[in-house]
């Protein structure tokens, strides 16, 4: 009976015995606190129906708990030196799928289809490369998102800007876009020292679970996230500054921003980081049905 792959020194052994180190361009930090692992497993309320989708086993260590925990798992894993380790370490639980492809460039919805039947529940659980969080979160919620929820760790100051509210200095254009539609929330933090190697920032585990219903819903997503990043072009200057950068400094247009605005109740000199997610929503239909 060997002890769990994630335990420190099992997880040395595997690395020795592979000759594995770490690779830093991809993100490979390896967890090894069972804690954590646990903690991971409850805070995706994971029960034996789960259809689970993993990104990044890494040498399974968390697919091993949720191979556990979950109907069965499917795992992409971008790094193809990995895949022997994980046939090994893997090889007692036969509910998991290691799939060797780039996340960003994988099928979902066909894979969804072809590995799940469509079948739900379907959550996203992972300890993320973090050189790409942000990415393969805005992937994952793209579209109309098939995740029941999804669980999943970045460093810190990522998970700060997701939950961040308004006039919080982490507020800003990812905070908008993600609340927008998700209840997004920090279950707990993690130590770097939980990891071999050790990252140089501290982590956190954040859920994300998409709202049952959206009271003021955006014209066009897609338009609404451009909308609002351009109004956080520059954060230190006033919404107004934003506003010209955005339509222009024609006198026309001017006026039309300027009665968007005083009908809403926004003032000009405001930051954008002052202005709450249902005000972005209200105005970027606003301008969506003045066709700016
Ligand atoms: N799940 C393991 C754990 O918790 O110990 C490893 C997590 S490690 C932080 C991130 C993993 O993502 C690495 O195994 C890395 O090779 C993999 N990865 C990096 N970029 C990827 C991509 N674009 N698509 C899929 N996997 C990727």
């Amino acid at each position: 009976n060997n002890p769990d792959i994630a335990s420190p020194a099992r997880t040395q052994a595997i690395l020795n015995r592979y000759h594995l180190s770490a690779k830093k361009s991809l993100g490979q930090n390896f967890l090894t606190d069972l804690n954590v692992l646990n903690n991971i497993v409850k805070a995706a309320n994971l029960t034996d129906a789960d259809n689970v989708i993993e990104i990044g086993p890494g040498i399974g260590g968390l697919t091993e708990y949720l191979a556990r925990s979950a109907k069965r798992v499917l795992a992409f894993e971008i790094d193809q030196n990995l895949l022997p380790v994980l046939d090994d370490t893997l090889s007692p639980y036969n509910n998991v799928k290691i799939i060797n492809e780039d996340i960003l460039q994988a099928n979902l919805p066909k894979i969804i289809k072809d590995d799940f039947n469509d079948e739900h529940p379907i959550k996203v659980v992972a300890n993320l490369p973090y050189y790409i969080t942000t990415p393969i979160i805005l992937d994952l919620l793209k579209g109309n998102s098939e995740f029941d929820n999804i669980t999943v760790m970045m460093q810190k100051e990522v998970a700060q800007r997701l939950v961040a509210d308004p006039g919080n200095r982490d507020y800003g254009s990812l905070s908008v876009i993600i609340q927008y539609m998700n209840n997004v929330e920090i279950a707990f933090e993690v130590p770097r020292k939980s990891f071999i190697p050790a990252p140089n920032v501290d982590s956190a585990i954040v859920t994300l679970a998409k709202k049952e219903s959206i009271e003021n819903e955006v014209f066009d997503v897609k338009a609404f996230s451009s909308f609002v990043r351009a109004c956080f072009a520059h954060r230190r200057k006033t919404f107004w500054n934003n506003m010209q950068g955005l339509f222009g400094k024609e006198p026309a247009t001017k006026e039309q921003v300027q009665a968007v605005l005083d009908n809403l109740n926004i003032k000009p000199s405001i930051r954008p980081e002052k202005i709450s997610v249902d005000q972005y929503v209200e105005m970027a239909n606003a301008f969506h049905s003045k066709n700016m």
